[in-house]
């Protein structure tokens, strides 16, 4: 019989690939987006030619809408994709930021206390574990807390040289503790916490993808990514037209390919039982390296020669606390889904950069 899946924040990245991949899968999807005053996003109106595909109007944030939407629809299976979903603007917005991250959670987890029979993917983050991690080598937690005290802050040269020093591999995995940095991933937290609760506490069908960074030509313009990859695509489109402003550039992060990371949420929810599971690459750069990947995209530009005369530090960018190390080990995924990311760092952005080229050329 064909399956209905729901939605939530279908217009954004994850929203997208994920509505093309269901609907490739023989799905019907319902593609949840808030009101907004200039009609449909653009981008929905390729999965609306599909008539497998509808999309409603629904807000996280009201327990109503939630209600009626899900009545309404009557899923096999949700996704929760829905959230306020910028770190930096949690800092500025952390009330709303609440209200969708966690009290818009919370809202489908008590339509699906009744409802057993529904699938629900909670989108989790790596955000969650802050300042934490686990280790390969034999020294123990309280050894690594102590190490990281020594060397708190969002750019010590120290820290990172320690981290990857010889013998030592630090990574995040289920068991890793959490330490939420920001109003972002504390309330990713609380909504991660709640899922487990309504788990085992009225055994709702609830699955946490806690997954690392993942981008695309779809990522928004205001994450360091893509802000980085249209800053050398207009470069190489239109030649120099200022500095690229950015904040922490020591910061690292485990960034993969969105295809691949929405392959993962539809294998969570097809699982005998509900489960939680990293995604991620299990490779971590900084963002000075991703800077460094896009100039090489660009004839002409070396990153040992070129960087001072592209990018600048500017503080407006740099957050009030900082995630400095995120690095994903996936082996769950890999084991009890089947799961591979498949798209490699060089390649990623890459792929971002000609996307961006493309879309600038074509506007010029
Ligand atoms: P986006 O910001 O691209 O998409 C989020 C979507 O949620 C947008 O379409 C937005 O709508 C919608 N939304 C925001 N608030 C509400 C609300 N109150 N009611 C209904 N819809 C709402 O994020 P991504 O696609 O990148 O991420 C998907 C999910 O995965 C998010 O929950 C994110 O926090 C999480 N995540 C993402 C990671 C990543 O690297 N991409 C890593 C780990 C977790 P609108 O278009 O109107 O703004
Ligand atoms: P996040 O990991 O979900 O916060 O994704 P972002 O892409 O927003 O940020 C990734 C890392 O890049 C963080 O450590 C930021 O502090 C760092 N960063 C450095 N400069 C910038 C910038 O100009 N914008 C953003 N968004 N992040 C920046």
């Amino acid at each position: 019989m064909q399956k209905t899946a729901l939605i939530t924040g279908v217009a954004g990245q994850d929203g997208m690939f994920l509505a093309n991949l269901l609907l490739s899968k023989g799905y019907r999807v319902v593609g949840v987006r808030r009101r907004a005053s200039n009609g449909v996003p653009p981008r929905l109106l390729s999965l609306l030619e599909n008539p497998a595909f509808r999309c409603v109007e629904g807000d996280v944030t009201d327990a109503v809408s939630v209600q009626h939407v899900l009545d309404s629809v009557r899923p096999d299976e949700v996704y929760n994709l829905a959230a306020q979903s910028h770190v930096a603007t949690s800092f500025e917005q952390p009330i709303y930021t609440a209200q969708a991250n966690y009290l818009g959670v919370l809202h489908i987890l008590e339509w699906l206390k009744a409802h057993k029979d529904t699938r629900f993917y909670q989108a989790s983050t790596s955000e969650m574990f802050g300042s934490m991690w686990s280790w390969e080598t034999s020294r123990d937690y309280h050894d690594a807390a102590t190490e990281w005290d020594r060397h708190d802050g969002p750019a010590d040269p120290a820290l990172f040289a320690f981290l990857t020093s010889e013998g030592v591999t630090a990574f995040q995995d289920e068991e890793t503790p959490f330490a939420p940095n920001s109003p972002y991933a504390i309330a990713k937290l609380a909504a991660h916490n709640a899922c487990r609760l309504y788990r085992e506490a009225y055994g709702v069908y609830a699955s946490c993808g806690i997954l690392f960074n993942h981008e695309s030509e779809l990522r928004g313009p205001e994450f360091v990514t893509r802000k980085i990859t249209k800053h050398f695509a207009a470069y190489a489109a239109r030649g120099f037209t200022g500095k690229l402003k950015l904040g922490n550039l020591d910061a690292r992060r485990d960034w993969g390919y969105a295809g691949d990371y929405v392959k993962g949420m539809w294998l969570m929810l097809q699982q005998e039982k509900p489960d939680d599971f990293v995604l991620a690459t299990g490779e971590t750069h900084s963002v000075r390296e991703f800077v460094a990947a896009a100039m090489r995209c660009v004839n002409g530009l070396d990153p040992a020669r070129n960087m001072d005369d592209h990018v600048e530090v500017d503080p407006a960018f740099v957050r009030p606390k900082e995630v400095p190390y995120l690095r994903g080990c996936a082996d769950k995924a890999k084991r009890e889904l089947g799961w591979v990311p498949t798209v490699p760092f060089e390649e990623l952005v890459k792929l971002m950069v000609m996307s961006d080229y493309k879309e600038v050329a074509r506007a010029s």
